[in-house]
């Protein structure tokens, strides 16, 4: 994990992504895949954004490199206001942001040699002569980890692991400020996981990157990442530093979450853990008030006014629970156990 200074670099302000969803021949309801979300990430820092499928983090992650339109809300990044550029001005930005995908293979044009993709940033968004592109590819291949015979070869002539190397060279092509990293690690074999990871670290402390790291993996994230907000639903249910999250999860689905994940140390086994019910509910009938009502053990009628707000747990620690509100006053810890004694 890299040390990062703590001014806001890239600032998201209300973000909010509606998909209009066909209903029949003639009606349309609204699908708000993301809703109202806020987060800072400070410039050279990883803010890791996790939930399950679905839960609109990687919508997220595309509005705010405007690869989709935001429905509204406000991304900044810098000095820039992405949200008032026009879509020329985008394009010119871009070389400045870009995106890692999941699928390495998936996102490698199959006719294009590995020398022609890593080319084409560099053609579009730089004014780089032939021979300086030409140094440029070849240094993005050392960089990556790759040999100068690669080259001339395709993208199925390589492994999954080398093929999202490739992905990153591209994406670090023309010296980026910010990078979204979606589930860059979660197609790839386990045994290669941890290579790539320590590739996004080491180039995160040569370039200064900042990160928007998207995961289902809780383990990738807690060893990754600064800062952590977590995404049910379209909405960010909690958000703090790592050591928040991991150490003191204060919003029931966050616990439910790191419950879900298998603990290797037989003396942490006997630990508390939260299961919920049910399954999550469809994003076009959401629930009034708080999303995870339907599935929440520690719900209440209050849980179903408008809301809940993300309320302060800690310096940096925010949740949206009634609970997490009445806990913190009362002074109680943020276990299931401390919560379950509210309910
Ligand atoms: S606001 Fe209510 S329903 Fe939502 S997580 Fe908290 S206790 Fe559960």
């Amino acid at each position: 994990m890299t040390k990062a200074n703590g001014e806001a670099f890239v600032q998201i302000r209300n973000l909010r992504k509606d998909f209009p969803i066909r209903i029949g021949m003639f009606s349309h309801v609204r699908l708000r895949a993301v809703d109202d979300i806020s987060f800072d990430i400070p410039k050279g820092a990883t803010m890791g954004l996790v939930g399950e499928s679905g839960c609109g983090k990687t919508t997220a992650g595309r509005c705010l490199l405007r690869l989709i339109e935001p429905t509204s809300g406000e991304i900044r990044m810098g000095e820039h206001n992405l949200t008032d550029l026009k879509s020329e001005q985008v394009a010119q930005m871009r070389g400045r942001m870009q995106m890692v995908f999941q699928d390495p293979g998936g996102s490698l044009t199959p006719r294009m040699t590995i020398g022609a993709i890593l080319r084409e940033p560099l053609d579009l968004h730089t004014n780089l002569n032939a021979h300086e592109k030409d140094q440029r590819v070849r240094q993005l291949l050392s960089q990556v980890g790759l040999q100068p015979d690669h080259l001339t070869r395709y993208p199925h002539q390589f492994s999954g692991g080398q093929q999202q190397r490739i992905g990153v060279a591209r994406a670090i092509a023309t010296h980026p400020d910010f990078i979204v990293l979606d589930e860059p690690t979660s197609a790839l074999d386990v045994s290669v996981r941890g290579q790539i990871l320590r590739l996004l670290t080491q180039l995160q402390e040569e370039m200064g990157l900042t990160y928007l790291f998207i995961s289902h993996d809780l383990s990738v994230i807690k060893h990754t990442c600064n800062q952590v907000a977590v995404m049910y639903l379209g909405r960010i249910v909690e958000i703090g530093s790592t050591e928040d999250i991991f150490g003191s999860p204060a919003h029931p689905y966050t616990q439910a979450l790191l419950s879900a994940v298998p603990i290797p140390d037989p003396a942490q086994r006997g630990k508390e853990r939260l299961k919920l019910p049910g399954e999550v509910p469809s994003p076009i009938d959401l629930p009034p008030g708080c999303r995870l009502y339907s599935r929440c053990p520690y719900r209440r009628d209050a849980c179903l006014e408008p809301g809940p707000p993300l309320l302060q747990v800690g310096e940096s620690h925010k949740a949206a629970c009634i609970l997490v509100d009445e806990n913190v006053r009362l002074g109680g810890g943020n276990t299931p156990a401390a919560l379950s004694q509210l309910a």
